[in-house]
């Protein structure tokens, strides 16, 4: 694959776009709703009624194969439509999704036996889903959801984010294809060509939506839930890291560096603040610095809060932008290659750290024990119960941490993005339910339990 500049980035959109609104069979783009929701209706009809387990596996590995082809031309396309991101990591984020998101391999049935005969559970789809999805992870959460909802038997209507809609209509109308190819039924997956938060809104709230999926920030969960609707919703965070004095620091600096600056900190679960006990702050950072952080020092500081919050809140010019160009936009030249900007503040209640900034900018406390640190984590992750982490050796602190934090997802001694299931084992997700409680959702959370109970018969003892 070749680089796309901007203006064959615009060619391939229209392209899209005027060709999939031309009717072909594949057709992926609607400008209403309620054709949308018809069509994905159709679709699933006709995948309950022909298409079995084996044949929904073919079309998810023709998804994951066309993502991987892809992975490269969406990451520099969403980086370009949307200004957010490094097109490398999108690159690995793409990359994972197609290649750990569980397929129909997860939907285990259950038997149970006994003296009054046999009882069957297994999972089934609930129909057409609607699906809301962030600017922060475009294609990415496309993927995993749509594997997932097709695995579990559904077909997906989706609102993107109108920032990232011309790599959304790109990525659906080739997946679409893919799955049409691999012999299943057109518009399976299908997206509102022009997507609005009233479009969303009429999605959830229609009559033949079942189930509503949706990641992003409170708004949009707020809206979820208030839909009448079974709602399945990944929300915001603001996760946490604690270092503690027994701490691996040339390990822990590094992956912090790493994970910190993943896609330049757009990812939910990515770490948004550090607390480091004292006796160890100073080696953190040093660490940190020569692993490609900057640090910003007093006034440096006080500039980049004016430039990166406006009225307490994140300043969305420069949400997922690189390191470097933050500093340049505030007065201090650094490195091209700078990963990272570090400030060290005062304490928990600096609004660098209350608010999820979002851009590789990594508050730093120091916390004079353990336990202040872990409690100073929780406040700071705000009962999101999204993600937290923790860099220790000692057995007693990070048990502490991980049940004091009661979130979705806790790493021990790895950059976060381990969580995700990127260089650390499980499954990925890019749509991690904490409000709702689905954690990292796969097949088993798009799909409901049925139960088949048969007296006395079917027992081979
Ligand atoms: P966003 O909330 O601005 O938008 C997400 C989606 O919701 C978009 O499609 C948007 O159009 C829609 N939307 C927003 N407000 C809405 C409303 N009131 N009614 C209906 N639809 C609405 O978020 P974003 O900037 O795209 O993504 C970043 C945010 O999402 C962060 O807060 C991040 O933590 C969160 N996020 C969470 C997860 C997760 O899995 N938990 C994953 C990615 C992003």
């Amino acid at each position: 694959m070749h680089g796309l500049n901007e203006q064959e980035l615009h060619y391939v959109v229209s392209r899209v776009v005027n060709r999939i609104k031309g009717g072909q069979s594949s057709a992926a783009l609607f400008d209403d709703p309620d054709m949308a929701v018809n069509a994905a209706q159709a679709a699933h009809e006709q995948l309950t009624k022909q298409h079995g387990l084996q044949a929904r596996t073919r079309m998810i590995d023709a998804m994951r194969a066309c993502a991987r082809d892809e992975a490269a031309r969406v990451s520099q396309m969403a980086v370009l439509e949307t200004g957010l991101g490094r097109v490398e990591d999108k690159i690995l984020k793409n990359l994972l999704a197609a290649d750990k998101t569980p397929g129909a391999e997860i939907l285990k049935p259950n038997c149970v036996t006994g003296d009054f005969g046999l009882m069957l559970t297994e999972r089934a789809a609930f129909g057409v889903i609607a699906a809301v999805t962030p600017c922060t992870n475009p294609t990415e959460t496309i993927l995993c959801n749509a594997i997932g909802m097709i695995a579990g038997g559904n077909s997906v209507v989706f609102n993107v984010h109108p920032s990232a809609k011309g790599v959304c209509a790109y990525f659906v109308t080739r997946l679409n294809e893919a799955i049409v190819a691999a012999g299943g039924p057109a518009h399976l997956l299908s997206m509102i060509a022009e997507p609005t938060i009233a479009s969303a809104n009429a999605l959830m709230a229609h009559e033949r939506v079942r189930l509503v999926v949706v990641t992003g920030g409170p708004g949009v969960v707020k809206a979820a839930m208030q839909s009448g609707k079974r709602a399945i919703c990944g929300g915001p965070g603001n996760p946490p890291v604690v270092v503690d004095e027994t701490a691996d620091l040339s390990k822990a600096g590094e992956s912090i560096v790493k994970g910190a600056s993943f896609d330049n900190n757009i990812i939910c679960s990515d770490e948004k603040e550090v607390f480091c006990v004292a006796d160890v702050a100073d080696r953190l950072k040093q660490v940190m610095v020569q692993k490609g952080a900057v640090e910003m020092r007093g006034q440096e500081i006080a500039r980049l809060e004016k430039l990166v919050l406006d009225s307490g809140h994140t300043n969305k010019d420069w949400v997922g932008k690189n390191a470097s160009v933050i500093a340049q936009a505030m007065g201090k030249t650094v490195d091209a290659g700078t990963r990272l900007l570090l400030c060290e503040v005062d304490s928990e209640d600096h609004p660098f750290v209350k608010t999820e900034l979002l851009m590789p900018v990594l508050p730093f406390v120091r916390s004079p024990d353990v336990d202040t640190a872990i409690k100073q984590a929780k406040k700071a992750e705000q009962g999101y119960r999204h993600t937290a982490g923790m860099y220790s050796t000692n057995i007693d602190a990070l048990h502490k941490m991980a049940v004091a934090m009661d979130c979705s997802i806790f790493v021990k001694n790895a950059p976060h993005y381990s969580g995700l299931g990127f260089e650390g084992e499980g499954h990925a997700s890019f749509t991690i339910a904490s409000p709702t409680g689905e954690g990292l959702t796969t097949a088993l959370s798009f799909t409901r339990e049925r139960r088949c109970t048969l007296k006395d018969h079917f027992r081979v003892v």
